[in-house]
């Protein structure tokens, strides 16, 4: 942008990364509502705190209720959810945090931007996989309940479609793992990813 020219600022990701003995980087979970998402990463999210690892849960209440409240879930204002979503994870995995992220971010594309945006090696992937039927049994917000009466429209699943990963890094199927199982299985592929290497 013109006439914006970057400071060169001293203390860098490494640094932090170095000083808080971990690396920084965005866990995106995504799948639909009810799946999973946020049971899943308040467990991953204890465990890495109890290990003195910084960490900070990014959720639609801490989001849409706040910087996001002037947008709705329109296939556009999604984008840019997404979007700023992962704008501001940028700034935290530079701040040196690991952000755990849960969002249904139901479109592809939407996906693929926010690896662009904090750069492939910084983003794990984790798709919560828990079928509409089972999301719908147990309707945890009422909202699939509503999105049948047609109260609300856009609804992922039922109104809007929902496009699956292909190569997530990691796939949790929550009708045959539980909550624990699922933690621990996140938690061994985050081992190596969390060592801060001085190369
Ligand atoms: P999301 O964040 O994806 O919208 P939530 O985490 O809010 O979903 O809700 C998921 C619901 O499913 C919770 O009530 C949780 O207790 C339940 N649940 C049942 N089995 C599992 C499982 N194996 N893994 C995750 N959640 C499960």
């Amino acid at each position: 942008m013109k006439n914006i020219i970057p400071h060169n600022f001293q203390v860098s990701k490494a640094d932090r990364n170095q000083s808080n003995k971990h690396n920084s980087f965005l866990m995106w979970f995504t799948g639909l509502s009810g799946s999973g998402k946020s049971t899943i990463a308040n467990v991953v999210e204890q465990e890495l705190h109890k290990k003195r690892i910084k960490t900070y849960i990014l959720d639609g209440d801490n989001i849409r209720k706040g910087i996001n409240s002037d947008l709705s879930f329109s296939p556009k204002d999604r984008t840019e959810n997404i979007r700023r979503i992962a704008e501001i994870s940028n700034l935290m995995v530079d701040a040196g945090i690991v952000v755990l992220a849960a969002f249904v971010s139901p479109y592809k594309k939407d996906r693929e931007n926010i690896k662009k945006i904090v750069k492939d090696v910084n983003f794990v992937e984790v798709y919560i996989n828990t079928s509409i039927e089972e999301c719908e049994r147990r309707d945890v917000k009422g909202l699939y309940e509503k999105a049948r009466k047609g109260e609300i429209k856009n609804m992922t699943g039922i109104s809007a479609p929902y496009e699956a990963p292909e190569n997530p890094d990691i796939e949790i199927n929550t009708e045959r793992e539980t909550v624990e199982e699922s933690a621990i299985k996140i938690l061994d592929f985050l081992t190596l990813k969390l060592q801060y290497t001085n190369e």
